[in-house]
């Protein structure tokens, strides 16, 4: 671990966004974290995917790089799967795959780390990672103790996690070291998403094996989303929007075809991908950025797009959006450093 300066940072996000970390470190050696300088401005990267860089950094960005995969141990019910915080997220799951230890086969192919799976409860095709964490481990940057998290501190929600209510996905107080995930022996194909269902009815496929589904998946999320290398983007931009019953229903009625997805609160899920792609804007460029032709909630960089080129963009979707459907569109990414000219 060497601290370095004026590190460049266009490499380590996937919406390749230039900017500098005043101060940069990969952290492979969980030893050493308790004894980091305190009070710095600090920031946790994992796969930069779901980041969005405003301009230069004036912290320390803490890379985080710990590898390791392993069964830590197993009962009558489950395996439980443990990774470090610096994995890569497709690879672990592949990993888990051909151990036999099925379940988070419907997040195949999410970009990102494993640390970074908890912070956003990643999800995808009808399950999110919450569902199958067993505990997560961190060490507190403030105090350079570790802490060992259930499900329940974690406080899982839609997109949403402990991390992020604290706000210390913004602070870089909390660098989570390793995920334990409990993977059930009574495994049970989760093939509720359409385009899913109909991906393996398409192969022929009724009684799908886990390696099916994450296959079927791979090919869809191929088909609709972008490669970050070939075109840099973030995944999904924005949340898709949740809305009390009554307004989903006047909604409804006013925009025929609304996809409408109720929740076990009684709230509805609205598809922000659809409302985009409704005020015109799948396909559409501003400057440098735009929003994907075949996918309206990816918002890609066509060349050297800046930040302003991104805040532009978001702005005139989401007040579009807003006009036509009284709806707000939330960004998924966090945004970090400040805009410059
Ligand atoms: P889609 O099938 O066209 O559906 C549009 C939206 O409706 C999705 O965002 C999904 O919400 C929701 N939806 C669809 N079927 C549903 C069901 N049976 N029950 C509840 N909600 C349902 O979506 P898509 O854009 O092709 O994406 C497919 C999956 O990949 C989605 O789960 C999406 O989240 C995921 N995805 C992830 C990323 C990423 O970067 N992580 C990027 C794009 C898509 P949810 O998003 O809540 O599932």
């Amino acid at each position: 671990m060497t601290l370095q300066t004026d590190f460049p940072l266009t490499t380590l996000n996937t919406l390749q966004l230039p900017a500098l970390a005043a101060h940069y470190l990969y952290v492979d050696d969980c030893a050493l974290l308790p004894k980091l300088p305190p009070h710095q401005r600090r920031f946790i990267l994992g796969g930069g995917s779901n980041l969005v860089l405003l301009g230069d950094f004036d912290g320390l960005v803490l890379h985080v790089g710990f590898k390791g995969k392993r069964l830590a141990f197993e009962d009558a019910d489950a395996w439980y799967v443990e990774a470090a915080g610096g994995e890569n997220w497709h690879d672990f799951v592949l990993w888990a795959l051909a151990q036999g230890w099925p379940g988070l086969e419907n997040l195949v192919l999410i970009p990102g780390t494993v640390g970074a799976a908890p912070v956003q409860n990643i999800g995808a095709y009808g399950l999110e990672a919450g569902e199958r964490i067993h505990q997560v481990r961190a060490i507190d940057l403030e105090t350079g103790s570790e802490k060992i998290f259930s499900p329940t501190d974690c406080r899982f929600g839609y997109r949403q996690s402990l991390w992020k209510q604290e706000g210390w996905h913004l602070s870089g107080r909390s660098l989570i070291t390793a995920v334990t995930f409990r993977l059930p022996k009574q495994w049970q194909a989760n093939c509720r998403y359409a385009d899913l269902a109909a991906e393996l009815e398409k192969r022929g496929i009724s009684q799908p094996t886990p390696q099916q589904i994450a296959d079927a998946i791979i090919t869809l999320r191929q088909r609709k989303l972008p490669d970050p290398a070939i075109l840099p983007n973030a995944g999904s931009f924005f949340e898709n929007p949740i809305v009390d019953a009554l307004t989903a229903e006047k909604l409804a009625a006013a925009h025929p075809g609304l996809p409408c997805y109720r929740q076990a609160d009684g709230k509805v899920k609205l598809a922000a991908g659809w409302l985009i792609e409704q005020v015109g804007w799948k396909g559409r460029q501003l400057g440098k950025m735009g929003i994907y032709e075949k996918q309206a909630l990816i918002l890609v960089n066509y060349g050297n797009g800046k930040s302003q080129d991104i805040c532009a963009l978001v702005t005139a979707v989401q007040s579009d959006v807003r006009r036509q459907f009284g709806v707000d569109l939330r960004p998924e990414p966090v945004f970090i450093g400040s805009v410059t000219n």
